[in-house]
């Protein structure tokens, strides 16, 4: 028998599991997977829940609902990849031999690289909402909040997600507007990027909406400290934010058993391949999702792409075939504006977010990077697809693996 180890179940390490069960056969391979938490969550939940929109109860359930029959599901932290000997140290003395192995383990918040961040007043007035308990923290304040200066502030890229903070500050607007007191609240949003998002026509797209709702934009905002003294967040140019209340995205890194095993960038990122993924020190080991550091979105939607590129590069490696160098950078996210709207954004490594229609050219019935109650009720229902559909494997119709240019107006990008 031979062993395919997959380290986190996540929404790449489920969506894996489940593409290779039906692949993988039986009396030839093993399958396994590992993962510190016995929870599955629904992350892009946690944009909802600070504002009481979901509950806790529909951003978590049980992880091994979704694992498939047949695969092996360890609950356990995994303490150490040895690529060299093909083993995994899994916590207390396990461990599993490996013929291939695939990392799943994601990225996290990691507060701690920024002084002051999660020092005394972490979730009194400084929040995060990148993980569960930072979101419903951050609920439990919204709910009693009176109003004071909001500052909505990225740490440094690369983070998952990368539109998440813009929606925040957007559905903010919109939740204080409902409240009756958005005369209150003051909303500032503070970024080390020259412009709102990293692309050029989403960053105008999105300028304008801030600008729109009266959310104040800080740019190039690199920060060396939170003074949570005198509530302010301080740059290396000594440029300050003064803050009431604090929602930050602090500095996103891969988990650090890939630092202990050698494997990372100084991010603790995988380096992989970004057309194979597989990884580029080890031919038996291959990443997806948020570990690796391709210059693509950290993503579920981009690694529900990866997953069907990978399946097919398992079973291409396993035969002794050629890799297909095939994953173009597909991200397909919505923005939810507030309000009831949403945008939708379509790209990859070499196009940049346009407007159009999709999925079908011409007849959409979603709007690319213009607001609509259709894209708002699409980003809603992806919710349901996630559960259902995205980490059982189950492919999701008219969305093809690879961007396609139909329905784009790309000839905006050379304007
Ligand atoms: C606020 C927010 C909003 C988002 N909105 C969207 C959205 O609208 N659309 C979208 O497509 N994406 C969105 N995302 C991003 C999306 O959730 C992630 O990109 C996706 O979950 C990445 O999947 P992954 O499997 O690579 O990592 P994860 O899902 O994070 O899984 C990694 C797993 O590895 C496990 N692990 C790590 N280290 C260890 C260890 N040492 N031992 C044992 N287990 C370990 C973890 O416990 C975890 O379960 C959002 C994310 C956030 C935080």
């Amino acid at each position: 028998m031979k062993n395919l180890v997959i380290l986190g179940a996540g929404t790449s390490g489920t969506m894996m599991a489940n593409h290779l069960i039906s692949k993988l056969p039986k009396r030839e391979w093993n399958i396994t997977i590992v993962d510190q938490f016995k929870t599955h969550y629904y992350q892009p939940g946690f944009l909802f829940l600070p504002f009481d929109i979901y509950t806790t109860k529909q951003v978590k359930k049980k992880g091994e609902k979704f694992i498939p029959k047949g695969v092996n599901y360890i609950q356990k932290k995994i303490e150490l990849i040895k690529p060299d000997e093909n083993k995994v140290q899994l916590e207390g003395d396990a461990q599993l031999d490996y013929d291939i192995l695939i990392v799943a383990t994601g990225t996290k918040i990691a507060p701690s690289e920024i002084e002051g961040m999660d020092g005394p007043m972490w979730y009194k007035n400084i929040f995060d909402f990148y993980t569960y308990e930072g979101a419903k923290a951050l609920r439990n304040k919204l709910r009693e909040w009176e109003g004071g200066k909001l500052v909505v502030h990225i740490t440094e890229m690369p983070i998952k997600c990368p539109v998440a903070p813009l929606e925040f500050a957007f559905l903010a607007d919109s939740f204080f507007k409902n409240k009756s007191m958005r005369d209150k609240v003051d909303i500032t949003y503070v970024t080390p990027l020259g412009g709102a998002f990293t692309k050029p026509k989403a960053t105008e797209a999105l300028h304008h909406l801030l600008e729109e709702k009266g959310i104040k934009e800080v740019t190039d905002f690199n920060i060396e400290r939170v003074d949570y003294e005198n509530n302010k967040i301080v740059d290396y140019a000594d440029t300050e934010v003064e803050y009431d209340l604090l929602v930050t995205v602090p500095t996103n890194m891969g988990d650090e058993l890939i630092e202990r095993s050698g494997m990372g960038d100084d991010l603790n990122y995988v380096p992989t391949n970004k057309a194979t993924l597989q990884t580029n020190d080890y031919e038996n080991i291959f990443a997806i999702g948020d570990a690796t550091n391709l210059p693509a979105s950290k993503a579920g939607s981009v690694a529900h792409f990866e997953a069907e590129i990978l399946t097919d590069n398992i079973l291409r490696y396993i035969k002794g075939e050629p890799l297909k160098a095939e994953f173009d950078g597909h991200a397909n996210c919505f923005i939810e504006t507030g309000n009831g709207k949403a945008l939708l954004i379509d790209f990859n490594y070499t196009h940049e977010p346009v407007e159009g229609t999709f999925p079908f050219p011409g007849v959409g019935p979603l709007k690319l990077l213009k607001e609509s109650r259709m894209n708002h009720m699409g980003k809603m229902a992806f919710r349901w697809i996630y559960w259902n559909m995205l980490i059982k494997g189950i492919h999701i119709p008219f969305v093809s693996t690879n961007m396609t240019t139909k329905g784009k107006k790309l000839e905006k990008i050379n304007n």
